[in-house]
């Protein structure tokens, strides 16, 4: 009842608002005895609530402080992971899949902790974010992956870009896009060489630095991905109006296009609109035969996932493109 009220438009300055609630429940003497740590079980159960999407309510559980300690130690031990050594970035090949070659590849972050092995970037890029250290990260990744594709720009490959993800935190603070640009120049890469990519949830944001964070990178000549596409608001009015080079098919869509005629639509009437928009498209998740061939049919234009390769170290890439053989993507 409480979360209906709450949910309830009302105007603010003429203009009508809108708010939700997320509530955590702790229960005295269950959970806790004291005042302090009540209310602080109560706040785990809210940030659980959050979790679940907004408009929610959570009991307070022993299992979330468990999780709660464990993601606290994760963060202490990423504090220092960066300057430990401990992170590395993988890059995956992107096929170009009108000749089979290897024309560009995704940075991918990983983090090797010296007690729980690799980690996936899904669990602690949304801890760096959180914990504000992802502008660090990033800057790092960004680094790294210029000096990547510098060195395989001087061997003479068909490897001539890339992608770097950026999140929307990176986004908000600092002056990185300048940074990015002068350190480029620094070290003499054409700016086309590295390609951002962002998601849907940036352009929706109304600030006007974003846009104008995203011109100064056009404007330098990097270019821009939208990453995951299809799963967000896929408001199409963004795609002009920030000049977005790449729609990269999520996986999902890529997943079950052989075996679900809906997936199969989205992902052909995502390709048809990309072009029309003049947008070229990266299919993203590709892992087998059939997904390939239908991407093929479709007409889209690159290739990204298992069936070419996973992500890998450094050197091992490079054994990759030194070892490629473009007809691959024809016998499978
Ligand atoms: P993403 O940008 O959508 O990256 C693609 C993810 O799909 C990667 O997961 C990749 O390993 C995985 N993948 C590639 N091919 C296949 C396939 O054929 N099948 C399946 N099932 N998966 C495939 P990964 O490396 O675990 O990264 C997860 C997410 O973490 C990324 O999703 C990206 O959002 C984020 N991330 C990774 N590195 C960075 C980074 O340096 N900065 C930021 N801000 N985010 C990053
Ligand atoms: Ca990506
Ligand atoms: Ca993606």
């Amino acid at each position: 009842a409480m979360l209906k009220v709450l949910s309830t438009p009302f105007e603010l300055g003429g203009e009508v608002a809108y708010v939700s609630a997320s509530i955590g429940i702790a229960i005295f003497p269950d959970d806790a005895e004291e005042t302090e740590s009540l209310i602080k079980h109560a706040d785990q159960a809210m940030y659980s609530a959050k979790e679940k999407g907004r408009n929610c309510f959570s009991f307070f559980s022993s299992s979330m402080q468990v999780m709660a300690q464990a993601r606290m130690q994760l963060g202490k031990d990423l504090r220092g992971a960066l300057g430990a050594g401990q992170l590395m970035v993988y890059y995956q090949p992107i096929v170009d899949l009108a000749t089979g070659k290897i024309v560009k590849a995704e940075a991918l972050v990983r983090w090797n902790h010296p007690v729980r092995g690799m980690v996936d970037p899904a669990e602690f890029i949304p801890l760096a974010e959180e914990l504000n250290l992802i502008c660090e990260i990033g800057d790092w990744v960004f680094k790294e992956s210029a000096d990547k594709v510098k060195a395989l720009c001087e061997m003479d490959l068909d490897c001539v870009q890339i992608s770097v993800n950026k999140s929307p935190r990176q986004f908000h603070s600092g002056k990185t896009q300048q940074t990015w640009i002068e350190y480029m120049e620094n070290i003499d890469l054409p700016a086309s060489c590295i390609n951002i990519e962002i998601t849907e949830g940036l352009l929706l944001d109304n600030h006007p630095e974003i846009s104008e964070k995203l011109m100064l990178f056009r404007d330098g000549g990097v270019q821009i991905s939208l990453d995951d596409f299809g799963t967000g608001y896929s408001a199409m009015s963004y795609l002009k109006k920030f000049e977005i080079d790449y729609l990269k098919i999520d996986q999902s869509f890529v997943r079950d296009m052989s075996i679900d005629p809906g997936d199969r639509a989205i992902a052909e009437a995502i390709i048809v609109m990309a072009h029309k928009l003049g947008l070229k498209v990266v299919a993203e998740g590709v892992e087998t035969v059939e997904q390939l061939e239908l991407l093929i049919a479709a007409g889209c234009n690159y290739g990204q996932g298992y069936f070419f390769a996973r992500p890998m170290p450094s050197d091992e890439f490079d054994t990759l493109l030194a070892n490629w053989n473009p007809r691959i993507i024809r016998s499978g």
